[in-house]
């Protein structure tokens, strides 16, 4: 996993939100190759072994055909990828686009339960895990999220409606429907796309205006 990402990764684990410290046995460049994140909050330890972040079991098992070019675009204008920097969620099958939509523009990417691993480089800022969640990764501040039909779990989308921030993208398939928080915006008979709505926030108190 390439260092830049321990900033946005969290313990999935159900308390206060906190960051993740990192230990290395192992880095080479930008990435950490062996070593483990640890959570300063429950002492949870999560090894990372050739470079991913090992949370659990991975669920299901899902395919992974070769992306073909038409359908990686199709992916980066389904999570509204305009401008460099932006952080992506891809789970499952979804993680085989990875390696190919860094080339489109250059993305954050957490790929969650990849089954063959993406070499990682330096100039690809990549984490790679597996049996985790949306919930591993910072609250609000997701870009764009892809479920692929394995990962598409009530307990998964609700992870993604937790991680995305307002106008965040989430892509599901079509026959799964969109949870509470996340509007439909287009689809096919494939895939269809949801846009996040507000972000709750903490109630901002209103200073009271003075009289006149
Ligand atoms: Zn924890």
């Amino acid at each position: 996993m390439h260092l830049d990402l321990v900033d946005v990764l969290r313990c999935p684990a159900p308390h206060a939100d906190g960051w993740l410290v990192c230990a290395t046995t192992d880095t080479r460049g930008r990435i950490l190759h062996e070593g483990w994140l640890g959570c300063p909050i429950c002492q949870a330890q999560y090894p990372v072994r050739d470079g991913v972040v090992d949370m659990g079991e991975p669920i299901g098992s899902p395919s992974q055909a070769p992306p073909r070019d038409d359908d990686v675009v199709r992916l980066a204008a389904a999570l509204d990828l305009v401008s460099p920097g932006r952080l992506v969620v891809l789970m499952g099958a979804w993680a085989a686009y990875a390696a190919a939509l860094s080339t489109i523009v250059p993305v954050r990417l957490v790929c969650i339960d990849t089954m063959e691993s993406v070499p990682e480089v330096d100039d690809i800022v990549i984490a790679q895990m597996r049996g985790a969640s949306a919930r591993s990764v910072a609250r609000g501040q997701v870009d764009g999220i892809a479920l692929d039909a394995a990962h598409a779990t009530a307990m998964q989308r609700d992870a993604a409606v937790h991680a995305l921030r307002a106008q965040g993208r989430l892509v599901l398939p079509a026959t799964i429907a969109m949870p509470d928080g996340v509007t439909r915006l287009t689809g096919d008979d494939e895939l269809h796309v949801g846009v996040r709505g507000a972000v709750e926030s903490v109630p901002v108190s209103l200073a009271r205006r003075r009289a006149p």
